[in-house]
Parts: structure tokens; C-alpha cells; sequence
């Protein structure tokens, strides 16, 4: 069963995953926006968390997610923790998400969101994501939330080498286009889709 802003955003464009709408509806999105924006959490766009960066739309999330095809065994790499909410979204489908955060404000309120509601299988970094974490690779499945001039080479070589799946959104600040690269041995295929605007990755 899917909700009905669910039906208006997301399977109308779509998306129809069922674990990825199940999830979507488990995560409650208005814990993750600022009080102030509580009554417009699930509006169809995104919306302003503070030091000038948003929390993505939620069609946005759900198509990422739903790119990265996961089954519930994985590790995932989450780059921009944001509000946590792409992480909280990813922690319901896999076994564990690593997320890293650039600013240490918002790792920090991500890390309190998240405990507050009882997520345990997300671990939260405040540093460069650009770099990935190789201490916790390989990953199955890696999404950055912020748009790359191009896509990281640390974050390609830290895909599992069987089947890992890197889905970025990749172009110049105004407008970029969602890739879905996927790994196999040394081998990498990189596949661009939807056009999309994401606040900037720096590093
Ligand atoms: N996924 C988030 C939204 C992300 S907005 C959510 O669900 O709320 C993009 C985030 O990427 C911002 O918080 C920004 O500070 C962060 N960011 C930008 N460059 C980064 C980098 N190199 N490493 C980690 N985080 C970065």
C-alpha cells in the first residue's frame, strides 16, 4: 500500500518499487525538517535544514534508492548526510549505511535525529565524502546527495567489485544529470538518466 502523496509524487512518475515506497512510508520525513517546515515535510520538492543546503525531494530520494536495487544484505555509502533522512530511508533496505557529512553541524544533528529515533545500523562522519571511506569498504551500493563536476575516483574504487552499484548526480552547479555507474571486476559502466539540480559537492 502506498500513501497518497506517495501515488501523487512518486508512482505517478514511476517509481513503484515496493520496498522502496515501504520504506519511504516507514521514515517519518517530518522528524527531519526544521520545526518551522514540519507542515510542508512531504511537499513535492526540497526543502531548506539550515547552513544553506536542503533536504532533497522526496521523488528525488526514491528514484536514487531506487536505483540502487538493494535487497537488505548491503553496505551503503551515503555522501551528504544532509538532514540524515536519505540515510534513515537507505538503513530500512540494507544491513548497514555508513553516511558522511561535510559540515560538522549537521553531522552532528543528523547523528542526534537518527538516534532519537532508534536507528542503529547508521554510522555518521563528519569529513570530505569525495574520499569515500575506505576503512569501511567495499560498499554495494554508494549515493551522493550533492552534484559532482565529476564523479570521485575513490568512490568508484571503493565499489564492491561484484556488482557495485554508485548513483551521482554529475554536471555543473545549475543542472545535472543522475548517473548510475556500475561496477564489475575492473570493468565500469556508467549510464546517465534523469536531469536533476542538487545543491554542490565540494572537495
Ligand atoms: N541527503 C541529504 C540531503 C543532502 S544536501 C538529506 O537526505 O537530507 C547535500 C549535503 O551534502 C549538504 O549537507 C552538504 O553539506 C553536503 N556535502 C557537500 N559536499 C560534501 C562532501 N564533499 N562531503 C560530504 N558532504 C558534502
Amino acid at each position: 500500500m502506498s500513501e497518497r502523496w506517495q501515488d501523487e509524487q512518486l508512482v505517478v512518475r514511476g517509481v513503484t518499487d515496493a520496498r522502496v515506497l515501504d520504506a519511504m512510508r516507514r521514515v517519518p520525513r517530518e522528524a527531519f525538517v526544521p520545526p518551522a517546515s514540519r507542515a510542508e515535510a512531504y511537499a513535492d520538492r526540497a526543502l531548506p535544514i539550515g547552513s544553506g543546503q536542503t533536504i532533497s525531494q522526496p521523488y528525488m530520494v526514491a528514484v536514487m534508492t531506487e536505483a540502487l536495487r538493494l535487497v537488505g544484505s548491503e553496505r551503503v555509502l551515503d555522501v551528504g548526510t544532509g538532514s540524515g533522512y536519505q540515510a534513515a530511508v537507505l538503513s530500512v533496505l540494507a544491513r548497514d549505511v555508513i553516511t558522511i557529512e561535510r559540515r560538522p553541524e549537521l553531522a552532528e544533528s543528523a547523528r542526534a535525529t537518527l538516534a532519537a529515533l532508534g536507528y542503529t545500523n547508521i554510522t555518521v562522519i563528519a569529513g570530505d565524502g569525495t574520499l569515500g571511506s575506505p576503512e569501511h569498504a567495499p560498499f554495494d551500493a554508494i549515493v551522493v546527495g550533492a552534484g559532482a563536476p565529476r564523479i570521485p575516483d575513490a568512490l568508484k574504487s571503493q565499489l564492491s567489485a561484484s556488482g557495485g552499484r554508485l548513483v551521482i548526480p554529475v554536471g555543473p552547479p545549475e543542472h545535472q544529470m543522475l548517473h548510475v555507474v556500475t561496477r564489475d571486476g575492473n570493468a565500469f559502466t556508467d549510464t546517465p538518466g534523469l536531469g536533476c539540480v542538487f545543491v554542490p559537492l565540494i572537495g
